[in-house]
């Protein structure tokens, strides 16, 4: 784990490449966000985030990060950024402010199901499967529009955007085409169902520039911040 001065500096060169990109963009610095991913770190990844300013972090995991909340910093909101399985619904919408990882309609209806007996109205975005990669979650392009009606008809959600991982790739054109295709499937579905879906959160620590000249509003940014994870799950 790095000090807090590290993760200070860390920090800074990061805002430096998002502020390069925003200019390269034509963008304003305000319309991209940057969520910092604490998973496999321990609490204080959470602490020196709250501690710079910042107001949420991402996990990718439901009990690792209901841990991490119970005694980490006050007032600081967490999302979940990966596979949620439906059994863990409840612990879930517990423990997170919104659910970035929704890939099926049945998760969607579990949650909106669920969402709806704890009294909550949840912030969700659709996880699509942009790049066509077998290994990632997310539903495919085609399947965005079902999964974007099942999930528009729960009155407990509120579908936000979308989000998607890229094929990993050393290839920006493949990341690239990925981060297109998000935006594209974005654009449609917002017409197709006279929608606003503001946010698209795509980009991590190595591909953070070209996901905002494709029109990133929320870049999750792990390794960049706090080092390479020691065990990579
Ligand atoms: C781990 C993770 C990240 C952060 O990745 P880095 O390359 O460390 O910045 C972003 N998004 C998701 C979904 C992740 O699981």
């Amino acid at each position: 784990m790095v000090t807090y001065e590290e993760f200070q500096a860390r920090y800074q060169a990061v805002l430096g490449r998002v502020a390069a990109a925003c200019v390269k963009a034509g963008r304003p610095l305000a319309s991209v966000r940057l969520l910092p991913v604490t998973k496999t770190h321990p609490v204080e990844a959470a602490q020196y985030a709250s501690r710079a300013g910042i107001l949420a972090v991402g996990e990718n995991r439901v009990q690792e990060a209901a841990a991490k909340r119970l005694i980490g910093p006050q007032g600081l909101q967490w999302e979940l950024i990966g596979h949620l399985q439906s059994n863990k619904a409840k612990l879930a919408i517990e423990t997170f402010d919104r659910i970035q990882s929704v890939d099926s309609i049945d998760l969607a209806n579990r949650l909106g199901r669920v969402a709806g007996e704890l009294g909550k109205k949840l912030p969700i975005l659709l996880q699509v499967n942009a790049g066509d990669d077998p290994a990632k979650f997310g539903t495919d392009i085609d399947g965005a529009t079902a999964l974007m009606e099942a999930a528009l008809q729960l009155p407990a959600l509120r579908v936000e955007g979308l989000m998607t991982v890229p094929p990993l790739s050393d290839n920006p054109e493949v990341t690239q085409k990925a981060f297109d295709r998000l935006r594209t499937c974005r654009d449609d579905l917002a017409a197709r169902f006279k929608i606003d879906l503001p946010e698209l959160s795509m980009g991590m620590s190595d591909d953070l520039e070209v996901a905002i000249l494709a029109g990133s509003t929320c870049i999750r940014i792990g390794s960049a911040l706090y080092g390479q994870r020691a065990n990579v799950i």
